[in-house]
């Protein structure tokens, strides 16, 4: 199914060594520019020329060869940002940060999809006299014996939660793998020595603010 706007989780062994974080600032801050004089300062997603406008980077996964490579830039609004990060846009809503709601609504109007998809049967398996189309989400699960059936919905009408689910079952199994970076015509300004430092100093920020959750908790 084709989204204007999807969620892209970057899996959990590449987080941090992206060219934002890795590219001199400078040379950061003139690939933004020379995007936005060639596309225009306004979200390529929707439209919207609200700022800040951020510059995505747009990665493509070769999940055989475990190959990350960096296909473009987009310029994207606030909110299509945040949604392309929903991972850390939910972290931030939990703390009252960010209005996760707002993203919701976001989501479902540039994607013409239900906010909330209604569920087209719950009960026993027995009792349903409809028939199960294709396309349709059903699950069937027994208890003491009998069994139920659930139809979610339709792919087609697949709601927020069900991509943020469909999300995170890629990023699980993307993370499991180490992965190498093809960064294309940038490789070069990057410093390896720097990226490794960068990604490390990062992930134990975040050990450190897990450690200290804990502690709190
Ligand atoms: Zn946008």
């Amino acid at each position: 199914m084709r989204l204007k706007l999807r969620i892209e989780l970057v899996p959990k062994t590449v987080w941090f060594s992206s060219l934002y974080k890795l590219l001199p600032r400078e040379l950061w801050d003139s690939i933004r520019a020379e995007h936005i004089r060639t596309a225009g300062a306004k979200c390529e997603i929707c439209g919207s020329p609200e700022r800040p406008l951020f510059l995505h980077e747009v990665w493509k996964y070769d999940d055989e060869k475990h190959v990350q490579k960096l296909l473009r830039f987009q310029l994207l609004c606030r909110k299509c940002h945040w949604i392309k990060h929903i991972g850390l846009a939910k972290i931030k809503a939990d703390r009252g940060e960010l209005d996760y709601d707002e993203l919701v609504k976001h989501f479902s109007k540039v994607n013409q999809c239900p906010k909330k998809q209604k569920p087209i049967y719950h009960g026993k398996l027995e009792d349903y006299d409809g028939e199960i189309r294709s396309g349709m989400l059903p699950l069937i699960t027994e208890v003491d014996g009998v069994e139920y059936l659930t139809i979610a919905g339709t792919k087609k009408d697949l709601d927020f939660d069900q991509h943020v689910a469909d999300a995170f079952e890629v990023w699980g199994e993307r993370s499991k793998h180490k992965w190498t970076q093809d960064f294309g015509k940038y490789e070069k300004y990057i410093d390896k020595k720097r990226m490794k430092e960068t990604v490390k100093m990062h992930h134990e920020t975040i050990k450190r603010e897990r450690q200290t959750k804990l502690e709190l908790t």
